[in-house]
Parts: structure tokens; C-alpha cells; sequence
């Protein structure tokens, strides 16, 4: 007799560990991963939870709902020590940015305040905001790699088996169980797929008729100065994100692209624009270039999650942009009663085919 509760989830990004974590307790779950987790984009990410984002601080999708979520997974991966919870602060581009900025202060207070020029310099010294800052009380910061791993590791401990080194080539599903092909020649069946490739998904040919969109993205890593007063994570130009002894400075937005190696020009314009919002970085201290690719939905912006068209037990969960961190758990709660009942997931994430 098959067992229909047994999930294979192919990658271990953002996606794939959240998947397993809120799987583990009602399912059992094989995580496969062709290299090691946050191979892909879950490891260049600056690792923002910022729910303003945007020109205009506008409340991503669902956003009291994917900042509960993102609280669940951290509570339930004993993550709460890689959450810098010092909220996100937004310094204003010009005059004109702070409007919007501040009716978004009025308009959720509970969530964000806005801080004039004075009262930006008053309490981070090291920030320049002539226009004044938004604040992001409900934001933070958490490091992405340490948090999937910290994901993985509560699922494990819940019977959940990770593979890495395997890679997938093919899936399918034949009288009602779902297949895996691996590049090692295996096949392994599953009650379910997910497949949480991120960017491998999107060079797969056979996912090309979901048209999913890549944008390569930039991040570097810098020693943190002696002697730089505290700082909260920013976003403005660019953003800067404290990690321990290090500074996270990003990002770049290549639509198109050649290779997925960082690059020294964009090392220079990060930095630039860093130094924008905090005047004193210094040039030497380069600990690190990475990159990896953000895969987008064209139209919708939303992430995807369900069956794949023309399956049943052949699902796929990506899509999620820019906002790895606020979408991931919010998508990943809903899998255990989705698995079940596909009708339950909202219309805008759920697959359709999409005209060429
Ligand atoms: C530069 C940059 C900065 C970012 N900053 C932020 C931020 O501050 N805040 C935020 O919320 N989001 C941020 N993001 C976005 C966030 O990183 C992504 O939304 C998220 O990490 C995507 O997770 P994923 O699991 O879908 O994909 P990935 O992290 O790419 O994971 C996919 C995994 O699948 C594996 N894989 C691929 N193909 C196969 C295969 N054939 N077989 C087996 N395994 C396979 C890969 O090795 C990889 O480990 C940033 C992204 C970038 C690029």
C-alpha cells in the first residue's frame, strides 16, 4: 500500500527548508539539494524582513500574515538568536520619497514611524538622511544560510532526511505516485514532489511554459569598521544589513546576464551607493562578493505555489522575488492542509499557464 504522506522536496533555498519545516510534523519528508543549502539565491541574500518595500513603502502582499508566518518559522526553528529585530530603517531618497514614507507611518503606526533628519542623526550617527527615515519597527534582519540550515536541522529532528549532492534531472508521476530522475541514474517515488529549485527551475525546459523571469543580484560583504557607531539594518540606496562583525551591502537588479559569478563594477556601484546612507565605509575591508538569481512571475509578482499544470502529485513553490523571507513561510504554512486540498491556496499564487 503506498504511502501518500511522504513529500520529496528538491532544493534546500528559503523555499525548500520552509517547506520541510512546517512538512515535518504531519509528513515524512526527503529534502534533496544538488549542492548544500542556500546554494542558490538563499545564500547571496542581504537577509532584510522589511514588509514596506518599494519607492513607496507600500505593505507587500498579505503582510500581517507573512510577518506571523515569518515569526512561526523562526520560534518553531529555534532561530530567534539569528533575528536582528532593530526594525528596517528606510532614509529617504529625496523630498518627494518622504511623502509616501510618512503616510505609510500614519497609515500603520503600530508597524513603522517616520523620523525626521534630526531625530535620524540624534540616534544613528552614522546614517545620513537629509530628508529624514522611515522607520520599520515590525523589520528586521536574520542571515539567510543560518536560517535555513536552522530549519532544516528542526525538521530533521522531526524525522526529516536531507540529501545533498543530488541532483534532479526529470519528475513525473505514473498510476497516482509521484518520481524523481536523478543524475546518478535513480529514480525515487514520493506521494509528493515540491520542487523548490529557485533559478534551476527556471533553466529547466520543461518548466519554461511558467515563463518565470531570473534577476541576477549582488551581494558584499564587508569587515565592520572600528569604531562605527551602531547601526540598524537600512534600506534606501541600496541597503546595508549588520551580520555580527561583518556589514551585508547590496544589491545589484541584472535582467539580463551571461554568468552568475559577482562582478568587480558592481562591487564598486554597491559600495557607492552604500556610502550614500553611510558616508564613512571604507573601501578595504572586502570580505566577500556573492550572487545569485531572484526568479520572478511576470505579471502577478506573486510567488507560486501548487500542482503543476496537467498534475496532481507534481507541485511546484517559487517566485519569490525580492521577498524570500516574508513570502517563504507564508507559503510553506499553508502546504500541510494545500497537499491535501489545493482549493485552499489563494487564486494569485496558484500555477496557470501563462500566454508565450
Ligand atoms: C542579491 C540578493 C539579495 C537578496 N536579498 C534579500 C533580502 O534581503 N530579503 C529577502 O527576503 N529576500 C532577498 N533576496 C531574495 C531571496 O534570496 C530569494 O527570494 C530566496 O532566497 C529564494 O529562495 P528559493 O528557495 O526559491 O531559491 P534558492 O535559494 O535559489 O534555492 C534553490 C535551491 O535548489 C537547488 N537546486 C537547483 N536546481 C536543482 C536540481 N536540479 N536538483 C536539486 N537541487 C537543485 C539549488 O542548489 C538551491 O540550493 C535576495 C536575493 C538576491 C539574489
Amino acid at each position: 500500500m503506498r504511502d501518500f504522506n511522504d513529500i520529496l522536496i528538491v532544493g534546500a533555498g528559503l523555499a525548500g527548508a520552509c517547506a520541510a519545516l512546517f512538512l515535518s510534523e504531519s509528513h515524512r519528508v526527503r529534502v534533496l539539494e544538488a549542492e548544500r543549502p542556500a546554494a542558490g539565491a538563499s545564500g547571496a541574500a542581504a537577509g532584510l524582513a522589511n514588509p514596506f518595500m518599494g519607492r513607496r513603502a507600500r505593505p507587500v502582499w498579505r503582510m500581517p500574515e507573512a510577518l506571523d508566518a515569518l515569526h512561526e518559522a523562526r520560534a518553531r526553528a529555534d532561530a530567534e538568536a539569528a533575528f536582528t529585530a532593530a526594525g528596517v530603517l528606510r532614509p529617504a531618497l529625496d523630498a518627494r520619497q518622504a511623502e509616501p514614507f510618512r503616510q505609510t507611518a500614519d497609515r500603520f503606526p503600530d508597524r513603522a514611524c517616520w523620523l525626521p533628519a534630526p531625530a535620524v542623526t540624534e540616534r544613528y550617527p552614522a546614517v545620513h538622511a537629509p530628508h529624514g527615515a522611515l522607520l520599520v519597527t515590525a523589520g528586521g534582519a536574520i542571515a539567510v544560510p543560518a536560517f535555513v540550515e536552522a530549519m532544516l536541522a528542526a525538521a530533521r529532528k522531526r524525522g526529516a532526511e536531507v540529501h545533498t549532492g543530488h541532483r534532479l534531472r526529470a519528475w513525473g508521476e505514473h498510476d497516482g505516485i509521484a518520481y524523481v530522475d536523478l543524475d546518478s541514474g535513480e529514480r525515487l517515488h514520493a506521494g509528493t514532489v515540491l520542487l523548490a529549485m529557485g533559478y534551476g527551475g527556471l533553466l529547466h525546459p520543461a518548466l519554461s511554459n511558467l515563463h518565470l523571469h531570473g534577476v541576477k543580484g549582488q551581494t558584499v560583504r564587508l569587515r565592520r569598521p572600528a569604531g562605527l557607531e551602531p547601526l540598524p539594518p537600512l534600506s534606501g540606496s541600496g541597503y546595508v544589513v549588520p551580520d555580527g562583525e561583518t556589514l551585508v551591502l547590496g544589491s545589484s537588479y541584472e535582467h539580463t546576464f551571461d554568468d552568475l559569478r559577482p562582478s568587480p563594477e558592481q562591487t564598486r556601484r554597491i559600495l557607492d551607493q552604500a556610502r550614500r546612507m553611510v558616508p564613512t565605509l571604507p573601501d578595504a575591508a572586502l570580505v566577500e562578493e556573492t550572487a545569485g538569481v531572484r526568479v520572478g512571475v511576470p505579471g502577478t509578482r506573486r510567488p507560486l505555489l501548487g500542482p503543476l499544470p496537467g498534475h496532481r502529485r507534481c507541485w511546484i513553490f517559487t517566485g519569490l522575488g525580492s521577498k524570500g523571507l516574508l513570502m517563504a513561510p507564508l507559503l510553506a504554512r499553508w502546504l500541510p492542509r494545500a497537499l491535501t486540498d489545493p482549493a485552499i491556496l489563494p487564486l494569485e499564487v496558484r500555477v496557470s499557464l501563462k500566454p508565450a
